[in-house]
């Protein structure tokens, strides 16, 4: 069989770094440390290699069509396939008290929802049989976040398509720009941009499911990075744990669950 191929977004620090180290140590194939600065990237390259790691590195800021188009005509040209994706990157506003919330809510929902589905439409066409997606969603993913039943259930909805979760994400960020938002969305984007990812996660198994392709969401606990303002007790390699029993070692059966740190599989 040909060469396997894993990729990581936004891996330049944080818990994608740790992934691609975890990757590196047992991944028998290709693992791309991928990262929107490339001298970041390139900086987070040397500190593995440093190591006697030796992942390979690709440019891939997940907000940019050209970027993202850049990265799927490279890996198509020199591999055809992906078996490994770990949908990693994304943002958390909500320490910045200064921008409007209806600001955070657009930003928030262009990156963690929007743009992680850019990277599936654009990158799923390469995944072969027996390929695992791997969706860093949070505790914020889980739905109790929403406060209003109704939404709860369209989330819920086992014939929810992709093109209506993206209308829920896109009534929300117009609640948010009126003002109206608190009471059926709650006040976290980020916790919108996270549900939105964990339904997505379970409508693209469904979509997969006549392909061997598992696609899982997982919550990596609570890590020390710079997102958490290093609040996190965990340490990044921890934090790694999950995402990569769910890229590496899950039975089959695992695919389209909401997974925690501990590798329990959660009701969402
Ligand atoms: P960090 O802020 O340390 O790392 C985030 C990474 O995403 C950085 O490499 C950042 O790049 C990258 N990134 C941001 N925007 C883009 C983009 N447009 N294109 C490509 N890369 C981008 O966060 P964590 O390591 O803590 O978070 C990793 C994942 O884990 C996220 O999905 C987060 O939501 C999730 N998570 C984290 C928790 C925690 O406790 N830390 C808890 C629950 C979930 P750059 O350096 O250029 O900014």
């Amino acid at each position: 069989m040909s060469l396997k191929v894993a990729v990581v977004t936004g891996a330049n620090k944080g818990i994608g770094f740790a992934i691609v180290r975890g990757l590196c140590k047992r991944f028998d194939g290709a693992v791309y440390l991928t990262s929107r600065d490339e001298k970041r990237g390139r900086d987070a390259v040397a500190a593995l290699e440093n190591e006697g790691l030796h992942p390979k590195y690709h440019q891939l800021d997940i907000t940019d069509p050209q970027s993202l188009k850049a990265f799927h005509d490279y890996i198509k040209e020199k591999y055809g396939h992906i078996d490994i994706l770990v949908n990693n990157a994304a943002i958390y506003l909500e320490n910045n008290a200064t921008e409007p919330v209806a600001v955070k809510a657009e930003e928030t929902l262009r990156v963690n929802y929007f743009s992680v589905l850019s990277t599936c439409e654009i990158l799923f066409p390469l995944l072969r049989n027996g390929a695992r997606v791997v969706n860093i969603s949070s505790s914020y993913g889980h739905l109790s976040f929403i406060p209003s039943e109704k939404l709860r259930q369209k989330f819920q909805d086992p014939n929810l398509t992709v093109s209506e979760l993206s209308d829920l994400m896109n009534q929300y960020i117009a609640a948010a720009k009126q003002g109206t938002q608190s009471k059926e969305w709650g006040n976290s984007p980020y916790a919108v941009s996270k549900v939105g990812l964990t339904a997505l996660t379970k409508i693209h198994q469904r979509l997969l499911n006549d392909r061997d392709i598992k696609v899982n969401a997982v919550y990596p606990g609570y890590v020390n990075t710079d997102m958490s303002s290093h609040m996190g007790p965990l340490s990044i390699d921890e934090g790694a744990q999950a995402p990569l029993f769910l890229a590496l070692d899950a039975p089959d059966s695992v695919k389209g669950e909401y997974v925690w740190f501990d590798k329990r599989i959660v009701s969402w």
